[in-house]
């Protein structure tokens, strides 16, 4: 059974915790240019990459295709060159091709604000799609990256073994307000503090009340006087 912790005190702590913290890849694309285009392009970068990576690439790969029909006159090849070393580059760079032809094709060079049209695209999964719907268009999506999943669980607020079954859960359980911006929290809060190996519990805002479901913090070397 799931643990009962406090979720709008854990993650209003967060919110404030991670004010200083570096903002996720995606969400800083969004609060700089609020471009649709842009938002699900970077999305697609970032899946198993690092964000000073997709950070990088993203803006070699805008700096040449600031549109979908600029996007889509560049040789798949060339696509490949400007977002290397993203993970899957050779893959993400034929999806990037075809999904900028169907941007244009059938969406008059925008980008689809419904999970269904999204899901049409190449290379676009759940996450990535509830990820767009919330940073590009402001419609409440639950997405959940592993930071998300790995998280709740420790918790115990979810008792799940995939992404899919987290986000199925939490579209049950979480309240509204926090749909949106649960991704961005716990994967600014993943990356700096609890992090997938040896969580920083010595030092964490939630140490007192995390229930740490099967945690291994990291050892911290006691200072000798
Ligand atoms: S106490 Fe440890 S396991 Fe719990 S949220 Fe903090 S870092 Fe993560």
């Amino acid at each position: 059974m799931a643990v009962i912790v406090d979720i709008v005190s854990f993650l209003d702590i967060l919110e404030r915790e991670v004010a200083d913290y570096r903002v996720p890849v995606v969400d800083l694309i969004g609060i700089q240019t609020s471009d649709p285009f842009r938002i699900l392009i970077a999305t697609i970068l970032s899946a198993r990459t690092k964000d000073e990576v997709t950070a990088v690439a993203s803006e070699r790969l805008f700096a040449r295709a600031p549109d979908a029909p600029a996007l889509r006159s560049l040789a798949e090849k060339e696509i490949r060159d400007l977002i290397y070393p993203v993970g899957f580059y050779k893959s993400k760079a034929a999806h990037l091709k075809k999904t900028a032809e169907i941007l244009v094709v059938r969406h008059e060079n925008r980008v689809p604000c419904t999970r269904g049209g999204l899901l049409e695209l190449p290379g676009v999964g759940r996450k990535t799609a509830n990820l767009v719907l919330a940073v590009a268009f402001d419609i409440p999506a639950i997405c959940v990256d592993t930071h998300v999943h790995r998280i709740m669980n420790i918790w115990g607020y979810v008792e799940t073994k995939t992404p899919l079954e987290t986000e199925m859960a939490l579209n049950e359980k979480l309240p509204l307000p926090y749909w949106n911006k649960v991704n961005s929290l716990l994967v600014a809060f993943g990356q700096g503090t609890c992090r997938p190996v040896s969580p920083h519990c010595d030092n964490c805002v939630l140490g007192e009340t995390c229930p740490r479901i099967g945690v291994t913090p990291r050892k911290v070397k006691k200072v000798k006087k």
